[in-house]
């Protein structure tokens, strides 16, 4: 995104023509003015990304115990300026194995109400299997 405080220019990705968008911020969070969408589609990316961005998130965090880092994501996109705040909650997390796919792992991050979730299955088998791999190894 570029452009003055006023009127920012985004290019859209929602297609790969790649229009570039002009919004005119009303100051308030809104758009007084959006020009260069070549569709409805990418009016309505181009203004939201102008006025409110949003993010998904996705990060991997440490599981005690286990070797295999657990890879998680937000449910639904985020503020981008709560992306930072974001990762800093899910590496905080408490977690012990089981987990499972979907599985709640910050239940409101930064207060969005979106939880991050768990997005693969790690259970006492990669636990085991760290065991397994020390063991061998203070064997030579
Ligand atoms: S404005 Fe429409 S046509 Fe242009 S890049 Fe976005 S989705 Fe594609």
């Amino acid at each position: 995104m570029q452009g003055s405080d006023r009127i920012r220019e985004v290019t859209c990705i929602r297609c790969p023509m790649g229009c570039v968008v002009a919004v005119e911020c009303d100051g308030s969070g809104g758009a007084r003015y959006v020009q260069g969408a070549s569709c409805v589609r990418g009016r309505e990316y181009a203004v939201a990304e102008a006025t409110a961005p949003e993010r998904m998130v996705a990060t991997v965090i440490d599981v005690p115990g286990c070797p295999e880092p657990l890879s998680v994501k937000t449910e639904r996109p985020i503020p981008k300026h709560l992306v930072q705040d974001a990762v800093c909650m899910a590496k905080q997390a408490a977690v012990a194995l089981p987990v499972h796919i979907g599985q709640v792992i910050v239940p409101n991050v930064c207060g969005t109400g979106v939880p991050i979730v768990a997005t693969k299955n790690l259970d006492q088998s990669f636990a085991s299997s760290r065991a397994f791999a020390d063991a061998t190894t203070s064997e030579k």
